[in-house]
C-alpha cells in the first residue's frame, strides 16, 4: 500500500485537521502522482459540511488536482514518470453504458466514482481526494498537463475549468453572440476567461460591484450588477446564453428575463432546491430553456486542457499553507477569494 497523509473532515462541524491513511499499489492501468496543488471548490465545503445530506467521513475533499507522475503499472499508456497530470472529480465509472460510451463519464448510467466522497467501485473502501500527497489513479480518469504550464494556476481547471468549458461548448456559445457569467467565483471568473477565449461578447454578471474592476483582466466586455433592478430591466431580452454558478438557492426569475427568445440559462451552481418558484412564464414567454451541466468527460477534459495551453487561459488563484485550509473555507462563504484558493501540498505537515 502506499502511505498518504492528509486534511479529513470527521464530521460535518469539526474543522478538517491531519489525516493519515493508505492508498491502493499502483495496478496495471495505474498512475500514482504525488501531489503538488490542490484547489479548493465550493462543492469540496459543501460535502465536508454535509449540505447535500451524502456525506461519508472521514473525507479527504479535494477535486482540482495537479502533480507529477511517480509510479505507473505495466499497461499504462498515456503516462511516464516525471510526467505533469490532473485529476478532477471522478476516478472511474462503469465503462459500458452508454453515457461512459459517449465519453460522458460523469452522466455514467450505473454512477461515476467520484474522487472522493464516495466508495471504490468493488468494495466499500472510501475513496479520498486532493488534499493529500499522494494518489493512485486509473489512467482513464487523469489528464495531461504540459510542463510550461503554470501548474498551481492549473488546478483549478480540472473542476472549475472543465465544469465552465464543458456547457459554454455544448450550447455553442462563439462569435456573435453575448453571454453572461452568473457568479464570479471560483467556476465563475473560468466562465467568463473561456467565454472570452470562445469569442463572445461577455458580461460578468455579479451581487459584488467591486469585482468589477477586475472585469477587463478576466476577459469581461461588461459588468451587470444583479442587486441593480434598472441595470437588470435595460439588459432584458438580449443574452443568447446564461450561465449559472451561483451556489445557493436563489430567485432565478430575474435571471431568466434576460433571455433572449428560444435560449438557454444553464445552471452550474448545485442548488438544493429552486426557492422561490420558478414561474412558469420565466421559460414559457420566450420559449425558454432552463437547463444544468456538471463537470466534463475525460475526452473533453483534455481538449479543454489542451485549449487553455493553445490559448494562454488558467485560473487566479490565492495559493495557501494547508494548514489555513479552514480559514479559506470561511472565506469562500463571505465571496473574499479571488478567484480561487490553491493548497501547496508542500506545505503539508503529516499527521503527528
Ligand atoms: P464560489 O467560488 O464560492 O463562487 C460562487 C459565487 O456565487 C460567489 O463568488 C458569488 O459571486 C456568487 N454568490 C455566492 N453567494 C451568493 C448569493 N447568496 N446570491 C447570489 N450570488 C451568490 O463557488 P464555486 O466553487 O465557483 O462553485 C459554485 C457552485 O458550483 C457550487 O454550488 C459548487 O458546488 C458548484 N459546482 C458544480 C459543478 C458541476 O459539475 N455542476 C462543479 C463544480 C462546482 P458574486 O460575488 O460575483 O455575486
Ligand atoms: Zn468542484
Ligand atoms: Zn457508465
Amino acid at each position: 500500500m502506499v502511505k498518504a497523509h492528509g486534511y479529513a473532515a470527521h464530521d460535518a462541524h469539526s474543522p478538517l485537521v491531519p489525516f493519515s491513511f493508505e492508498r491502493r499499489d499502483p495496478g496495471p492501468h495505474d498512475v500514482q502522482i504525488e501531489i503538488l496543488y490542490s484547489g479548493i471548490c465550493h462543492s469540496d465545503l459543501h460535502q465536508a459540511r454535509n449540505d447535500w445530506s451524502n456525506s461519508l467521513y472521514p473525507m479527504v475533499p479535494g477535486h482540482e488536482i495537479v502533480g507529477r507522475v511517480v509510479a505507473v503499472g505495466a499497461h499504462v499508456k498515456k503516462f511516464q514518470v516525471g510526467d505533469f497530470a490532473g485529476v478532477g472529480c471522478m476516478v472511474d465509472s462503469c465503462r459500458h453504458c452508454s453515457a461512459c460510451n459517449d465519453d460522458l463519464e460523469q452522466y455514467c448510467e450505473e454512477g461515476a466514482t467520484w474522487t472522493y466522497n464516495a466508495t471504490e467501485r468493488n468494495s466499500e473502501q472510501l475513496t479520498f481526494g486532493g488534499y493529500s500527497d499522494q494518489i493512485v489513479v486509473d489512467e482513464r480518469f487523469v489528464v495531461k498537463v504540459p510542463g510550461h504550464m503554470d501548474l498551481k494556476a492549473v488546478a483549478p481547471l480540472l473542476c472549475a475549468g472543465i465544469t465552465t468549458y464543458s456547457p459554454l461548448r455544448h450550447w455553442k456559445v462563439g462569435s456573435g453572440q453575448k453571454v453572461g457569467v452568473i457568479g464570479l467565483g471560483g467556476l465563475g471568473h473560468m466562465g467568463v476567461k473561456f467565454a472570452k477565449a470562445l469569442g463572445a461578447q461577455v458580461v460578468m454578471i455579479t451581487t459584488s460591484p467591486e469585482k468589477g474592476k477586475d472585469a477587463t483582466r478576466l476577459g469581461a466586455d461588461e459588468v451587470l450588477v444583479s442587486r441593480d433592478a434598472e441595470a437588470m430591466a435595460a439588459h432584458g431580452g438580449s443574452f443568447d446564453f446564461l450561465l449559472n454558478t451561483i451556489p445557493v438557492p436563489h430567485d432565478l426569475n430575474p435571471y431568466m428575463q434576460l433571455l433572449k427568445r428560444d435560449s438557454t440559462m444553464a445552471l452550474v451552481g448545485v442548488l438544493t432546491e429552486i426557492e422561490p418558484p420558478l414561474a412558469g412564464s420565466s421559460v414559457i414567454f420566450g420559449r425558454k430553456s432552463l437547463a444544468g451541466s456538471a463537470i466534463g468527460g475525460m475526452v473533453e477534459t483534455q481538449e479543454m486542457i489542451d485549449f487553455c495551453a493553445e490559448h494562454g487561459v488558467v485560473s487566479d488563484v490565492e495559493v495557501i499553507e494547508m494548514s489555513t485550509v479552514n480559514e479559506a473555507y470561511e472565506r469562500m462563504l463571505k465571496n473574499d477569494v479571488k478567484y480561487r484558493f490553491v493548497i501547496d501540498m508542500a506545505t503539508l505537515k503529516p499527521a503527528a
